[in-house]
């Protein structure tokens, strides 16, 4: 068992004060690797307390001197970028080709990101070019505690972190106790990139103890979070006494819109898309909807596809889907799968419940599809967070925009069809944060987040810089001094 209970406090690693082991389990084994501790109160206080230290002189640091440590921490990222598919692949599962591209790769792709957009921001502008006795300067919020997730944990931490250092905030990490390790190695990183004392801080814990004592401490001013909407929520009502910022990436229910005219590989990709990451991702297009007129077809390539999709150990190389993160999300996947077996019309026409054929160990699930789903159906509106596509038909692209609105969610949806009008009207007409169409993806600096239950927050880019900013109105400037 590898022994990773210290936490990263003001620059050191050091013992937990009042923390408690917690076993971290590789979900293709099940089998406990490493323990680390998760830290109480008096933890998350010590970072707390460094992080406030550390913040009169580095709010005060130059924007070159903060692109400088950005760069060299993107120089030391990269060096270990493959070690860190390798941790992220045995903590959470992702199969290692895929890890170390697209798991790991997030990670570089954001701190890179954030670097160009720190080159072109301007943290102190004028209002008007009539008003040159006015000035608005963007301060850095202060101290940010940043919560996130398993299922992508370099992307959302990069995506936190990489900002609170770019905008003279200090900040304390808690990734997810389900992902620790990542965190554990990003931590070395920033310290070999000589990130100042007290910037930086990670303490691992779980919700209620770490997470808790960040959302209602009164000496934070920001939390960012990635997570579930319950988290979302408990975290917005205890960080209401102090009244902080609170930045929310929370669930989404993506619909993938494909019109009959839309690329032969249409619906084959959605599959994919949906099952990428074993179906666990924020932005996944897990309800697929399809003109009628090429509804029987797409069922029958998303039965091929679903057929097509190997289910391996995370360890193997391929481009297989690895097991999904743990006991739990494995026993809630079985759960809701088998509620879309018992619904009237929902016809399962790939996978079930149990794990793929020949598999007794590891939390593996078998890729699957309902088709003929009705939108009301439990399937239909729950995050599921596995492997599993729900399909039904439409009749009009007003029909299918409606469907896709009815969801407490706001996160992504899909288009697909090769009418360029078609496409951006509906791409204006769904209710959402981010709309991906033909297979296309948003460019670098874009912003990411939802509306809806999907949370009010924005990362990445400029919008990303924003979050951990305050604005300053200042009249009676003088432009001369
Ligand atoms: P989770 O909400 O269970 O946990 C997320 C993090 O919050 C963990 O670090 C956890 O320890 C912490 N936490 C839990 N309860 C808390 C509390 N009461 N106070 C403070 N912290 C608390 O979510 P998860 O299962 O780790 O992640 C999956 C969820 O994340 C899914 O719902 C997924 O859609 C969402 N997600 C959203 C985005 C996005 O950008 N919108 C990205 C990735 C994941």
């Amino acid at each position: 068992m590898k022994d990773m209970r210290k936490f990263y406090i003001n620059g050191e690693w050091v013992d937990p004060i009042n923390g408690t082991d917690f076993d971290v389990i590789n979900p293709s084994t099940e089998e406990a690797y490493a323990v680390i501790s998760l830290g109480g109160k008096e933890d998350a206080e010590r970072a707390i307390a460094a992080a406030k230290a550390a913040f009169p002189s580095w709010s005060k640091s130059g924007k070159a001197e903060r692109i400088e440590l950005m760069e060299t921490i993107l120089e030391v990222y990269m060096k270990h970028s493959d070690e860190m598919g390798e941790i992220i692949s045995e903590e959470m599962g992702a199969p290692i080709s895929m890890s170390k591209a697209s798991q790991s790769g997030t990670g570089s792709y954001h701190i890179k990101a954030f670097i160009d957009a720190m080159k072109t921001y301007e943290f102190e502008r004028e209002l008007r070019a009539d008003t040159p006795n006015d000035r608005i300067i963007h301060e850095p919020i202060g101290v940010c505690g940043l919560i996130t997730p398993w299922n992508w944990p370099m992307n959302q931490i990069a995506l936190k972190v990489m900002p609170g250092i770019a905008t003279g905030c200090t900040t304390v990490l808690k990734p997810s106790e389900q992902s620790p390790l990542s965190g554990v190695l990003f931590s070395e990183i920033l310290h070999e990139a000589g990130v100042p004392a007290g910037i930086y801080n990670m303490v691992n814990g779980d919700g209620p103890g770490v997470g808790t004592t960040l959302s209602g401490h009164k000496d934070v001013d920001m939390i960012s979070f990635t997570g579930s909407t319950r988290a979302g929520t408990l975290i917005t009502k205890n960080a209401a006494d102090t009244l902080k910022r609170v930045s929310l990436e929370l669930g989404g229910k993506g619909a993938n819109i494909v019109f009959a005219d839309a690329a032969p590989d249409a619906v084959k990709n959605g599959v994919i898309r949906c099952f990428n990451n074993t179906g666990q991702s924020c932005n996944a297009p897990t309800r697929m909807l399809v003109e009628r007129s090429r509804y029987d077809q797409a069922v029958e390539e998303a039965i091929a596809q679903a057929e097509a999709t190997a289910v391996d150990l995370a360890s193997k190389e391929g481009r297989h889907i690895g097991p999904v993160v743990n006991e739990l999300q494995f026993n809630k996947i079985q759960n809701l799968i088998e509620v879309g077996i018992k619904e009237d019309n929902a016809n399962l026409v790939a996978g079930g419940m149990g794990r793929p054929e020949g598999m007794n160990r590891g939390y593996f699930v078998r890729p699957t599809v309902f088709a003929d789903c009705t939108n009301d159906m439990r399937i239909c509106q729950e995050e599921i967070f596995g492997p599993v596509l729900s399909m039904m038909p439409f009749d009009t692209e007003e029909e299918a925009v409606d469907i896709a609105n009815d969801t407490l969610y706001g996160l992504t949806n899909y288009v697909q069809t090769t009418d360029p009008e078609k496409a951006n009207r509906v791409a204006r007409a769904v209710r959402s944060g981010m709309v991906d169409m033909n297979g296309q993806a948003r460019s670098a600096g874009a912003p990411f987040g939802g509306y809806k239950q999907s949370g009010n927050g924005r990362e990445g880019g400029i919008w990303g810089l924003e979050e951990f900013l305050e604005i300053k109105a200042i009249g009676g400037w003088n432009p001369e001094a």
